[in-house]
């Protein structure tokens, strides 16, 4: 197929390798890097390159770089667009090419080599940038009504507080050409998608937050692989895209349903399972181990959504007496199986990462029953009490928290057993534990920062406070225990 995921990436690697870029593997999602968690971009492994630390090693690469973004968690299943696991195509230059043959490239690449008809294109630069807007106006061609300018929010990237970074300008692909330019809107999800960004990067970040030119100007670059598969396949949105929906198909079999006659909730559940498998798979394939800080707790969150979405799917892991009634190592199955071109690697690794996933459900699953159970005792406990005092029932705000944090119970469990037993839940009480609990912690949040100026690794020790998942946003920084 010419335009199977695999093929894409492939093609963009050729067609930047026939232009002098030397092709490089991708970097571990564990970034050698304390600034960040996982690795969220094509260009955090070439970042000591662009800030000068580290002599370049060629003038220009490119690669296929997995990436993982946790603040995109609540945006899967819910936009077209949006993963937490995702390939970032990249070209980039150490102080090589700059401006104008990095537009003139992405553009020869999305509409020669892809395809893609030039009148479905839109721009978008930073605001002041006029060289871009010129380059893309005069040089390409591009009709000014399709060159947007945009503020730092969209067109200004950084790879995080601090580090290298710069104005950029981005390829947008039209779905309605048919709605007129009239407030378009390039964020507007129902009719455009953002692919491919291009990243002028000439400056460097301070901790005050100043700009400081770097010594060479560089370019750095990230196409999403599944939106222009998106694109390029004709299908609705990502998850449709033959890199994900035979994880989809695989886990509708499991529940017994079919994608294309479900409804939207169904098949939401389905993209959730879909998107947070490959990104477990590779995070595990990359040595993160589930646990309660750093990456584990993200790896951790992710197996435990995938559990539960499984459940209220209907999905049991019957039928297998290896798994010992997990489901989550089948699927996973099909995520290797997908693979090969991403990282040959995982196929070798594969029996412990299910090992550990199996691991990982099954104690998720003892977590849920043993809480399951509390909760029943606690609920015929608050309506037999409110019967005798003649009150309305409520769980009292201790045994929430008590299930919510000593159980690691899921809040939203709770709160809809107790609505549909006629229960409500003292959330003031709850959160008066809450603050509690958040008092003792900082005690130990000291001794995190401690070990931090002592040179220890923030990422290691302190809970990824940007990633909430699926309940209660819950930043207290703990130690590995
Ligand atoms: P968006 O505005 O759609 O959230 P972004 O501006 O945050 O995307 P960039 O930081 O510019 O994304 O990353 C470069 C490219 O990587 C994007 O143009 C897109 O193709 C891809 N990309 C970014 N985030 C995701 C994601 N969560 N899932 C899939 N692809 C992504
Ligand atoms: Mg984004
Ligand atoms: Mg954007
Ligand atoms: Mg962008």
């Amino acid at each position: 197929n010419s335009v199977s995921g695999d093929s894409i990436r492939q093609r963009f690697l050729h067609f930047y390798a026939s232009r002098g870029h030397k092709l490089l593997p991708s970097a571990s999602l564990v970034p050698d890097d304390p600034t960040v968690l996982l690795t969220i971009a094509g260009m955090l492994q070439f970042k000591p390159i662009f800030l000068g630390k580290v002599p370049r090693q060629v003038p220009c690469a490119a690669t296929a770089q997995r990436c993982i973004r946790t603040n995109d968690i609540n945006n899967v299943g819910l936009t077209a667009r949006h993963h937490t696991f995702f390939e970032m195509l990249g070209n980039f230059s150490f102080g090589d090419y700059f401006k104008k043959q990095a537009i003139l490239w992405a553009w020869e690449l999305s509409t020669s080599e892809f395809g893609l008809p030039p009148d479905r294109l839109w721009v978008s630069v930073y605001k002041d940038d006029d060289e871009a807007f010129q380059l893309w106006s005069n040089e390409v061609g591009v009709p000014v009504e399709r060159i947007k300018r945009l503020g730092e929010e969209d067109n200004f990237w950084t790879s995080g507080v601090t580090g290298p970074c710069g104005p950029c300008s981005e390829i947008y692909y039209d779905f309605h050409p048919e709605r007129g330019y009239v407030d378009a809107d390039l964020n507007d999800d129902t009719r455009f998608i953002e692919f491919y960004n291009l990243v002028f990067m000439q400056y460097n970040k301070k901790d005050d937050g100043s700009l400081e030119p770097l010594k060479q100007k560089n370019i750095d670059t990230g196409l999403g692989l599944e939106r222009l598969a998106r694109i390029l396949q004709q299908v609705p949105n990502n998850y449709e895209t033959d890199l994900i929906f035979p994880i989809i198909e695989k886990a509708s079999k499991l529940a017994n349903v079919s994608y294309g006659f479900a409804d939207d909730q169904t098949k939401r559940n389905l993209k959730i399972i879909g998107d947070h498998m490959r990104a477990i798979v590779f995070l595990i394939s990359d040595g993160v181990v589930p646990s309660n800080v750093g990456r584990g707790y993200v790896v951790r969150r992710l197996i435990r959504r995938v559990v539960r979405t499984g459940r209220l799917l209907g999905i049991k892991g019957d039928g297998r007496g290896d798994l010992e009634g997990a489901f989550s190592p089948i699927i996973a199955e099909k995520v290797v199986e997908l693979s090969t071109q991403i990282d040959a690697d995982v196929k070798n690794k594969a029996p412990r990462i299910f090992e550990e996933l199996k691991r990982e459900e099954l104690r998720f699953v003892h977590t849920l029953e043993r809480g399951e159970k509390l909760l029943e005792e606690k609920l015929s406990d608050a309506l037999s009490n409110a019967e005798r005092n003649g009150t309305v029932p409520c769980l009292a705000g201790e045994d929430v928290f008590l299930l919510y944090d000593t159980y690691g119970y899921p809040m939203e469990i709770t709160k809809e057993v107790a609505e549909e037993r006629g229960v409500s839940i003292d959330m003031d009480g709850f959160d008066i534990e809450m603050e509690k609990q958040r008092r003792q912690s900082q005690a130990a949040h000291n001794t995190v920062r401690l070990a931090i100026e002592n040179g220890g690794n923030v990422a290691e020790n302190v809970r990824d406070t940007e990633f909430i998942g699926y309940d209660r946003l819950h930043c207290k920084a703990m130690i590995e225990s």
